[in-house]
């Protein structure tokens, strides 16, 4: 009451005397003085979810899952972009690497040969769409279509690829027939 005041600007954390005094006094309130009641529970629930989501996201980051899924869209997004609840399934089971293949039907006694007649080895899904000889024509002009340059990639950099958006995902779908997987 009665008093002048003026606010001005001072450089903070440079040794003036009375700045230094005004940040340990508002230090002092923030670690003693309980101001819980003065937040709205909304912000707190607001903050404490986008932390956790945080969190989460950056143990995904740091994980191994991370170098082995690799940075793709979610399966939401792809839904999005398939035609159907066929090419949905398709696609779940491209990325969970089970389709249904003679190497995947052997584990369970259902196929004679583990491995591929023409090439002798394992006839799963990264030897059927990245290897085989038998498909090498059709994965030629997909290679082509979805602008992969690059000899020997993983199956992990082959969807990527594919999913980099729904005109690519559209191309690798019809594409699949071609390796007889449906
Ligand atoms: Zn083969």
């Amino acid at each position: 009451m009665n008093k002048k005041i003026s606010l001005l600007w001072v450089p903070g954390h440079s040794g003036i005397f009375w700045n230094e005094k005004a940040d340990s006094l508002a230090k002092q309130v923030t670690d003693f003085t309980s101001f819980i009641e003065w937040i709205a529970s909304e912000d707190i629930i607001y903050n404490l979810k986008k932390q956790s989501i945080q969190i989460t996201y950056d143990n995904y980051r740091k994980s191994k899952c991370q170098a082995l899924i690799g940075h793709r869209p979610d399966i939401i997004t792809i839904s999005k972009w398939t035609g159907n609840r066929v090419q949905d399934r398709l696609i779940a089971r491209i990325i969970s690497k089970t389709i249904i293949t003679p190497g995947l039907l052997h584990r369970f006694n259902l196929h004679p040969d583990l491995l591929c007649i023409v090439c002798n080895e394992i006839n799963d899904n990264s030897h059927i769409l990245l290897t085989c000889k038998k498909y090498a024509s059709f994965r030629a002009i997909l290679w082509n279509k979805l602008n992969i340059i690059e000899h020997n990639i993983s199956y992990d950099v082959l969807l990527s690829h594919a999913f980099t958006n729904k005109n690519h995902l559209t191309i690798f779908i019809q594409a699949l027939k071609y390796f007889d997987i449906f």
